[in-house]
């Protein structure tokens, strides 16, 4: 795939690389990105350290991916500085966003520019040329940089926020600049999975944009169907879906040629 499609996840937080916290963020977007016909190439979980986190994105940015998503460390504690520091890795200085106090303080019922606190400045202030997509489920927005051709969105912390920044801003976007969709369907087959491997592999060969995988671990007991996923990625979900239709009755085809049975599964 192309690097229009590859998109890295970096995840912040010394309570993820403890073991405190467990990172759900990054698998997450991942499933996110896939569903929108994007390729993850890297997830990188890391500490809160300036250091740690210059030298990640610099070496995500030699890579050129499409995008990089990093979330955590835009909260207002003196831990949280991905925006500090991505104001220094893209040699920018860090600016207040008048709009978004503007926000904060309609929110907060402030009259006088006085009430801010020290805490909403600091989430108030983003990198000099980031565009800005404002928290429907919090404070920190999610701040959007380019720097050769890769785009850099920070992402709070908190799933909850995350999320809904993710649906409400990066989602379409993702799929639009992927150009891709994807559709997967699940089946089954009263096969082994030595035995269904060479039929997968013939309709992977025979259908280039697709996939299909066999979940032995999800395999109730050897008395039970064998589940398969059967994925394809087209230029629209229509075409997606036609494609995975016609993969799977080429699989139906090719097991019931061997005398077993393809079922369309229900988990
Ligand atoms: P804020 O400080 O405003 O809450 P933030 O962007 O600084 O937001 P963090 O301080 O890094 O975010 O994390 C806030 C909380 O979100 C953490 O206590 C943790 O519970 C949760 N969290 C952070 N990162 C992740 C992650 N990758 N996966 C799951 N939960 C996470
Ligand atoms: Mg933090």
């Amino acid at each position: 795939m192309s690097n229009s499609a590859k998109v890295e996840i970096i995840a912040v937080g010394s309570e993820l690389v403890s073991g405190l916290i467990q990172d759900t963020n990054s698998a997450y977007l991942a499933a996110r990105v896939t569903e929108q016909g994007g390729e993850v190439s890297r997830i990188t979980v890391l500490p809160d350290s300036r250091e740690d986190m210059l030298e990640v994105f610099e070496a995500a940015l030699r890579r050129q991916p499409a995008v990089v998503l990093v979330c955590g460390g835009l909260g207002p504690t003196p831990d949280d500085m991905t925006v500090e520091v991505l104001c220094a890795f893209a040699g920018v200085d860090g600016e207040l966003h008048e709009p978004l106090l503007q926000e904060f303080m309609k929110r907060r019922g402030f009259t006088r520019r006085e009430q801010i606190t020290a805490n909403l400045l600091k989430m108030a202030t983003v990198p000099r040329g980031s565009a800005v997509h404002t928290n429907p489920a919090g404070w920190a927005p999610c701040v959007e940089l380019t720097r050769n051709g890769t785009t850099f969105y920070l992402l709070p912390g908190p799933p909850r926020e995350l999320q809904a920044l993710f649906s409400q801003h990066l989602s379409e976007a993702l799929a639009r600049r992927s150009g891709q969709r994807r559709v997967s369907r699940r089946v089954a087959v009263t096969m082994h999975e030595s035995e269904v491997s060479p039929h997968l592999e013939t309709v992977m060969a025979e259908f280039p944009r697709t996939y299909l995988k066999a979940y032995v671990a999800l395999r109730q007991d050897s008395e039970h169907a064998l589940p398969v996923d059967v994925v394809c990625v087209g230029q629209t979900e229509e075409s997606a879906r036609d494609t995975v239709g016609l993969a799977v009755a080429r699989l139906r085809e090719l097991v019931e040629g061997a005398g077993k049975a393809l079922t369309v599964a229900t988990g």
